[in-house]
This record gives structure tokens, sequence and C-alpha cells, in this order.
């Protein structure tokens, strides 16, 4: 099983299948609306 987790605040976003045990960073939602917001 492979995991999607937050690279911010290492929140899990999905799982999905895979047939090795994967992990995959990625920003969710929420933080990707925060780092956004923060850019000028
Ligand atoms: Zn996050």
């Amino acid at each position: 099983m492979g995991t999607l987790i937050c690279q911010t605040c290492d929140t899990t976003i999905e799982h999905f299948e895979v047939n090795k045990v994967t992990t995959l960073y990625a920003n969710c939602p929420e933080c990707k609306r925060k780092r956004k917001n923060l850019k000028k």
C-alpha cells in the first residue's frame, strides 16, 4: 500500500494501491493554499 503524506504538516492525504509499501510526499490542499498565500 502506498501513502501520500503532506510534507508540510505530516497529514496523510491519501492511500493508494501499489505492490510494495511506498511513501510519497506532497502538499495537502490546506498547505497548498497557505503556501500560495505566503507567496508575495
Ligand atoms: Zn498539509
